[in-house]
């Protein structure tokens, strides 16, 4: 499916992606919950297996980000109609086909805390949940897509998320240019989504034994450039200067031409980097 399915998702988000749009992760807040409501037992019962995947996660994201959780972050399932609502409400797709479409491409969202000291939330999208929950020993919709492994690969994507707001308040720090109406925001989103894969693919090899994790991963047929792009800057600026340098961008990113610069030399370098529909997620 992976291929295919994910070059047919991307697409439609490429219209929410530019610059002048919302960016698809992050500023997303809780979902149209009635308060106080009585949660399911059930899903009670998801959300404390899923939280366990992501406790086992930690360590590893740790390792490869070569940073520290404060605590760990909070993870959640959303259901089909909590994530449409989430998407609809965020995103604001201008029909139901590209909402469906739109929705069905997100994996997962870091939700980041209003508090500055506070760590934030990952909500994860159905089709994530569906494939971990088979793992855990439950019955999992036909209709899940991606391998448990990925989706493990997706979490590690989130939780560098969660460090980059916890270290260096990156999410907050682009939600604000954004608000702003600030094109200054997207030096933000090119180091935060190109760090956040960066460390995902860390993960996916070192840590599950995924092989040629870009060439094979979610990010086949992304076409939104801030992840590849970012990644390949990231990259290039760990193996020049080590994980003190790629903190140093990370608190304040360089002016977006330079970040472009520094990833196409990246990429004309590696005889394995064949362009840009290589990684997404
Ligand atoms: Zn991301």
């Amino acid at each position: 499916m992976r291929l295919v399915a994910f070059a047919l998702l991307w697409v439609p988000l490429l219209s929410a992606q530019q610059p002048e749009s919302k960016p698809p992760e992050r500023r997303i807040e809780q979902p149209a919950e009635q308060p106080g409501a009585p949660k399911d037992q059930k899903l009670v019962e998801r959300d404390r297996k899923l939280q366990k995947v992501v406790d086992e996660l930690v360590p590893l994201v740790e390792k490869y980000a070569e940073l520290e959780f404060p605590s760990p972050p909070k993870v959640r399932a959303a259901t089909h109609k909590q994530w449409r609502e989430l998407v609809a409400k965020e995103l604001k797709p201008d029909s139901t086909g590209k909402l469906v479409a739109t929705s069905m491409m997100m994996l997962g969202l870091y939700v980041p805390d209003p508090d500055p000291a506070g760590t934030g939330e990952i909500v994860l999208s159905p089709m994530v949940i569906a494939p971990l929950l088979k793992e855990l020993g439950e019955d999992a919709p036909r209709h899940h897509r991606l391998a448990q492994t990925h989706q493990k690969a997706t979490l590690a994507h989130e939780l560098a998320h969660a460090l980059q707001d916890v270290h260096f308040a990156l999410p907050k720090k682009m939600k604000r240019l954004l608000a702003a109406g600030d094109d200054d925001w997207l030096r933000y989103k090119y180091v935060l989504e190109g760090h956040a894969v960066f460390v995902e693919e860390r993960v996916a090899e070192g840590g599950l034994g995924l092989e040629d994790f870009m060439q094979t991963g979610p990010y086949v047929g992304n076409f939104d450039p801030s992840y590849a792009n970012g990644w390949r800057f990231c990259r290039r600026v760990f193996e020049q200067g080590g994980m003190q340098a790629l903190e140093a961008a990370l608190k304040d990113p360089p002016p977006l031409r330079e970040i472009l610069e520094v990833g196409a030399e990246a990429r004309d370098d590696r005889a394995d980097d064949q362009g840009d529909a290589k990684r997404g997620g």
